[in-house]
């Protein structure tokens, strides 16, 4: 009994397993078509001045609507594309997409910058740079208009390529965002040697303000963190008005989250 009983749950363990790695290269062969066919599509979510209440940039989130899936999550799908040249694809569809659009709108006179999601891979690939200035190029987006995120963990990664690329990046005058921070492990001597324009505090931080006192000192301290070596603050994740109100009180400059505005398709946002 106890034999059969070991035996069928490994079988169980081995047959999940099978079934999960199936997933997998079916949806990463899926999202290779989904890339040739243009069916992936992005979402631009509001990044809100706290001082005067305005969207002063907004953050293009890449979305992939599965025909069969339906909306499968990027914390599903990146790190899939990320195992691969994809994520360069995906990426390169992203910049050249958001570029074209936001430079539309500004030409109408909406004044609100582009914030983009960069992977590590996007920062070791030599093409990036030429590839970012031809993309301001022909679409006429002013390099300080667009701002490129990179998570906290991808920066400390301390990688020759990546620094190099972000050295040319910041002569282009591209903006730099430090990504879900807090989550990592830098210190402020990298802080100051990475010379970024602004640090986003991770959304786990933001979810508990107004609830936990220790939230509210590690926001406090990163924000004065950030400030001492003139970073601009954005909170991630704020999803009400306790949290919202705190963060102002504790002098953050910028704010993103679903009770200021969830991601939403370019015509549904601005029409
Ligand atoms: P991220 O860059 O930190 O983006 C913020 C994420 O938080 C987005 O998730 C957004 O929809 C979500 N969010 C915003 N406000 C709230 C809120 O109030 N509550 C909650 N619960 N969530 C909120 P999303 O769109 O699912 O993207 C997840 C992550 O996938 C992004 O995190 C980013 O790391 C990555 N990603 C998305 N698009 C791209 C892309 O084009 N390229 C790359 N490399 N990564 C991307
Ligand atoms: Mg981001
Ligand atoms: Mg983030
Ligand atoms: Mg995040």
């Amino acid at each position: 009994q106890a034999k059969t009983r070991g035996r069928s749950r490994y079988e169980f363990f081995n047959v999940e397993l099978r079934r999960q790695m199936q997933r997998r290269l079916r949806l990463e062969q899926d999202l290779r078509d989904a890339v040739r066919l243009g069916k992936l599509w992005t979402a631009y979510q509001p990044v809100v001045d706290l001082r005067t209440n305005r969207m002063v940039a907004v953050e293009g989130l890449l979305r992939w609507t599965h025909p069969v899936h339906g909306a499968v999550p990027p914390m599903e799908f990146i790190p899939l594309a990320e195992e691969s040249d994809l994520i360069n694809q995906l990426g390169s569809h992203v910049l050249r997409v958001t570029t074209a659009e936001l430079a539309a709108r500004r030409a109408r006179g909406l004044d609100v910058d582009l914030k983009i999601n960069l992977s590590t891979r996007q920062l070791d690939d030599p093409g990036l740079i030429p590839e970012v200035e031809r993309t301001l190029r022909t679409t006429g987006l002013p390099a300080n208009a667009l701002c490129l995120e990179i998570t906290e963990s991808a920066l400390m990664r301390d990688s020759a390529l990546a620094s190099e690329a972000l050295t040319a990046l910041r002569e282009i005058g591209v903006r730099l965002a430090i990504d879900d921070f807090g989550t990592g492990y830098s210190s402020l001597a990298q802080l100051q040697r990475l010379t970024l324009d602004t640090l986003k505090i991770d959304r786990s931080f933001v979810l508990e303000l107004g609830e936990s006192a220790d939230a509210e000192a590690i926001v406090t301290s990163i924000i004065a963190m950030a400030h001492a070596v003139h970073l601009t603050v954005v909170a991630e994740g704020v999803e009400n008005e306790t949290q919202l109100d705190l963060l102002r009180d504790l002098g953050c400059d910028q704010a993103q989250g679903y009770y200021l505005g969830k991601p939403l398709p370019a015509n549904e946002l601005w029409g």
